[in-house]
């Protein structure tokens, strides 16, 4: 378990002060003008050997994304957008960044947008987010006022401006492009790539789009340095992670620890088991809604890391964990998932805006078993049409789920479709 010596998040649970003064008694803003005063390219250079993989959930590297920026203006300026959208099912590791220890995030963001020559950053916030953005709003305030950031950042002779955006609550305005859109007061709606943010995003302009969490770890890192956070996890999957953990455990709770944790270690050592014990364990969703579900036993002895979640057929996501112990109706879980991203879908394209309707349609009458055990296979086939033939990753991300079910959970379907036949179905209905 990771010592609480080495935990970048301080504050956590709110328990400490988070205005400017609590976040510099437990180190933050220590030597932000050092850090810049070594330049750009040695904090670039920082953060490819921290090994940091983007903690929005597609797990990209940050900071050869970061080197995707032109290294010379060519006249246009450059932008930092942070999402804090957090709109994902279960995944609320951001929200605690923001309202307890919003210096991390400031601080984090002078430094990236430093490395990347943008002179404005942007944080968009999810809608639903009124307290954080409050929290929020207040730290950079501070910062503005103590110097830390504003004309002459820091005395580093860098002016940087940080301004907080808030959502209206759509959860596709979390997909990055549809993001840089909302922003510029447009429909949030998914653009079509290319060209990528790093050439072309926000006004037109050179953007990187980092998640919350991505930014605030920066300044430690840089602090303790990159070996101090490879040094944590396994290769290829380094540093320490925010855990959100959710559901059937007796302790749900948000946690940093080392990545590469086991899940078993997680669940025990933090959430207090599972809910009437591991016997009990019926599915995990390991990385918020979008991801594959993973059957009780084979995500026991699972290590909670990029690389590892894929091997058990699932992904680490945004390391929103979701338990749900044997008492779940497991087609009604995800029924409730493709309800979700149906009503989310933008409408764009064809297979996103059809098939989320489509595949709702057919998991509401599996949850009552009113279907022909053949439609299985022809629900998963449309999974299979709708993943990677649209524009943005919601089509994925309505896919998956039904995937994860059908792989793990064939059996439970097959015997309710069986049992409605008999009339002895006990399942709840959909609603
Ligand atoms: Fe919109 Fe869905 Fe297409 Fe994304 S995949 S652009 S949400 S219609």
């Amino acid at each position: 378990m990771l010592d609480d010596q080495d935990r970048i998040f301080t504050n956590l649970y709110g328990m400490h002060d988070r205005s400017l003064k609590g976040a510099q008694a437990r180190g933050h803003w220590d030597g932000t003008k050092t850090i810049l005063e070594n330049g750009r390219e040695w904090i670039v250079e920082q953060m490819k050997a921290s090994g940091l993989r983007g903690r929005g959930g597609a797990g990209f590297p940050t900071g050869l994304k970061w080197s995707f920026m032109p290294k010379e203006s060519d006249g246009r300026p450059a932008y930092l957008v942070v999402n804090a959208d957090e709109s994902e099912p279960g995944t609320c590791k951001d929200r605690e960044i923001m309202r307890h220890d919003p210096h991390t995030l400031v601080e984090g963001c002078l430094i990236a947008s430093y490395a990347m020559q943008a002179h404005a950053c942007y944080i968009y916030i999810r809608g639903e987010y009124i307290r954080e953005k409050e929290a929020l709003q207040a730290a950079i305030d501070e910062a503005y006022e103590a110097g830390l950031i504003g004309k002459n950042a820091c005395k580093s002779g860098y002016d940087f401006d940080l301004y907080l955006a808030h959502g209206a609550g759509a959860y596709i305005c979390g997909e990055e492009t549809a993001l840089l859109e909302s922003l510029e007061g447009k429909k949030g709606m998914p653009r079509m790539k290319p060209p990528f943010p790093a050439g072309a995003g926000l006004y037109g302009c050179p953007t990187t789009v980092n998640n919350v969490e991505s930014i605030a770890v920066v300044p430690t890192i840089l602090r303790r340095g990159a070996d101090w956070f490879a040094s944590f996890g396994r290769p290829n999957n380094a540093g320490t992670k925010i855990f959100a953990v959710s559901g059937h455990v007796n302790n749900p709770c948000v946690v940093e620890d080392a990545m590469s944790i086991s899940f078993e270690e997680l669940i025990d050592k933090h959430c207090g088991g599972i809910r009437g014990g591991w016997d009990n364990l019926k599915a995990v969703i390991p990385g918020g809604s979008s991801v594959p579900c993973v059957r009780g036993e084979n995500m026991k002895d699972a290590i909670m890391d990029f690389d590892a979640l894929r091997e058990v057929g699932s992904s680490l996501g945004t390391a929103a964990v979701i338990v749900m112990d044997k008492n779940t109706d497991i087609i009604k879980a995800i029924w409730r998932l493709s309800k979700f991203y149906k009503h989310e879908s933008c409408g764009q394209c064809t297979p996103c805006r059809e098939g989320t309707g489509w595949m709702m349609r057919v998991m509401d009458r599996l949850v009552r078993g009113e279907a022909e055990v053949e439609e299985i296979d022809m629900l998963f086939d449309v999974t299979k049409q709708v993943e990677g033939h649209t524009i943005c990753a919601l089509g994925d991300a309505a896919a998956w789920p039904i995937q994860g079910l059908i792989r793990n959970f064939r059996d439970e379907i097959e015997d309710r479709i069986k049992a409605q036949r008999t009339g002895k179905v006990s399942a709840v209905a959909a609603e």
